[in-house]
Order: C-alpha cells, then structure tokens, then sequence
C-alpha cells in the first residue's frame, strides 16, 4: 500500500511529494513539529500535542497555516488513508516559501506536512531489557523549549551513542547537570518511590510524556522532584529511565558503561511503565 502524506493542501505518496527548495524549513530549518503516538487507533495525549504545537508556533510568530479543527481533520484522514492502527504521526509546519534571505518578511503562508509511521507493536517498552545511554555535552540553543526542527546537535549527539552502542545520549550541562536526552526526557530514581527530573525551562522540551508521567506518578503515590541531576548522580541512583512519545517509559540500566542499581528494571520504573501503558490501552 503506498505511504501518504497531507502536503500543503494535498494527499500525496511519500516518495513523490515535495517541498520547495527556498522553503524556509528546508534552508533555515525555521519550523516547528510534533510526533505523536497512534496506539489502538488512538493519537496519545493529542491535546497537549496540539497545546505545545501552539506554543511553538507563537513562541516564534508562524501563524497556524489553517484552524487547529482542520489539522486534526486532516490527522485522522492520513491516519484513515494509510490504515495505520499502531505507530506515529509527525506534523511539521514550516514558515512557508520566499526567496532565501536570513529576515523574514510578513504575510508568507506556512508550509503544513502531515504524514505517518507504522510501528508493530508500542507495547515495547513493557517486555523491554533497559537500554544504554552516554553522556555528551549540550551543545544546543538557548531555547530547546520550543521544538524546532534545527536537531542537528541532537543528530550529532545521538549518532555518537549508536556508535559506542547506546540508545540515547544524556546532554549536560557546563555544570555537569543532565538537561535531558537527545530526543527524550531524562529521569532518576533516587530512591524508591521518588522520581526525579529537570525542571521546565529553557534548557529542556517539556515533554508530553513527561507531563503524563508526572501525572500518572502522582496517582501511585510516587513522589516527583523536578530538581536538576547531575551524571553522577545519575550513575549512583537506584534506577533511571527515560520518557518519550516513542519509546514512552523506557527504563535505562547502563550510563556511560556504569550499570544502573542491579542492572535490571526497578520496581518504581516497572510502576510507571505499568501505569503508563494502562493509561495508553
Ligand atoms: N526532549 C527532546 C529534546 C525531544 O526531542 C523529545 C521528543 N521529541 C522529548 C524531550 C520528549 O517529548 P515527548 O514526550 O513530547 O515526545
């Protein structure tokens, strides 16, 4: 079955659809994006998605390209068009087209992708074995809260923990602070019962799924500080994990080559992947 994306105003087979070169995206990665898990037909935590979408856009003055009634029109209709049950829905809106120059003029019109990604089964994370990460240093801007689509340190970063084996890289600080991961929210468990993350503020994506777990933890009497780590710290708690849409509650069990507690999945971490993937069901 062919693979189609919504392009400015047309559904069209992935590998035939285009943006323009002088696409403000495309030259200056002057755009904004979200990704949002599709589980049992269901996009996750949409709302909150359309919220943070909202928040970037106005935090770097694009105008919703059309109502945010029709996104979500055409997000169910691309979900419909490809059949997709389990997986992902990534929505990009750019600045729009103009000839190239660093300034923007007013009164472009945005630049609106909305395509899809299939995935087996998202209830990875439940059968998971706890994944590595490394630690780098956050070379990133001064506004990561906003998600843009400039990743190029989160690329770097995250290629650099595939080559040494690792699935995530931990960005720190000049104070050696965990800020968060490369595309991920970092977390700690100091000990048992407590979960501990870097606040929201400029030097971090407040997550949706952060959010979420904040919320579910709270629920099981987990107590939550959002309070900086440092790496070491992290590499002396009794569990750490990390959260995404993607990869929801993925528990970690090595950091820089130093195992996490036993090196299994903790009970405050089962917890919360437990919670989380009842809430998604
Ligand atoms: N931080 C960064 C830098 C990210 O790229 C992501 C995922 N896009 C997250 C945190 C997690 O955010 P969410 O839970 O909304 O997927």
């Amino acid at each position: 079955m062919p693979k189609i994306a919504f392009v400015n105003g047309s559904y069209r087979n992935i590998h035939k659809a285009s943006i323009e070169i002088e696409d403000r995206g495309f030259q200056f990665a002057d755009g904004v994006y979200e990704v949002i898990a599709l589980t049992n037909d269901v996009l996750i935590d949409l709302d909150f998605h359309l919220d943070r979408l909202n928040r970037s856009l106005t935090e770097i003055n694009i105008k919703w390209p059309m109502s945010r009634e029709s996104v979500m029109a055409i997000c169910a209709e691309v979900i419909r068009r490809n059949r997709l049950t389990q997986g992902s829905l990534y929505i990009q809106i750019t600045r729009g087209v103009t000839a190239r120059d660093f300034s923007y003029p007013n009164g472009i019109k945005p630049s609106l992708v909305i395509y899809g990604r299939r995935s087996r089964n998202n209830q990875a994370s439940s059968k998971a074995q706890g994944i590595k990460v490394i630690s780098t240093r956050d070379i990133r801007w001064g506004r990561c809260d906003i998600k843009s689509i400039s990743l190029l340190a989160s690329v770097l970063a995250k290629t650099q923990a595939n080559h040494k084996i690792a699935q995530e890289a931990w960005l720190l600080n000049e104070d050696g602070f965990v800020t968060e991961g490369a595309s991920s929210n970092a977390w700690i468990v100091p000990r048992p019962n407590v979960i501990q993350t870097h606040p929201v503020n400029s030097s971090i994506l407040s997550g949706i799924t952060r959010l979420r777990t904040i919320k579910l933890a709270q629920e099981q009497s987990i107590k939550v500080i959002e309070r900086p780590f440092s790496i070491n710290e992290a590499k002396k708690a009794k569990e750490a994990f990390l959260t995404s849409s993607t990869l929801f509650v993925q528990p970690i069990v090595n950091i820089d080559g130093s195992q996490i507690g036993d090196g299994e999945i903790g009970s405050t971490t089962k917890t919360l992947i437990k919670s989380y993937l009842d809430f998604m069901d």
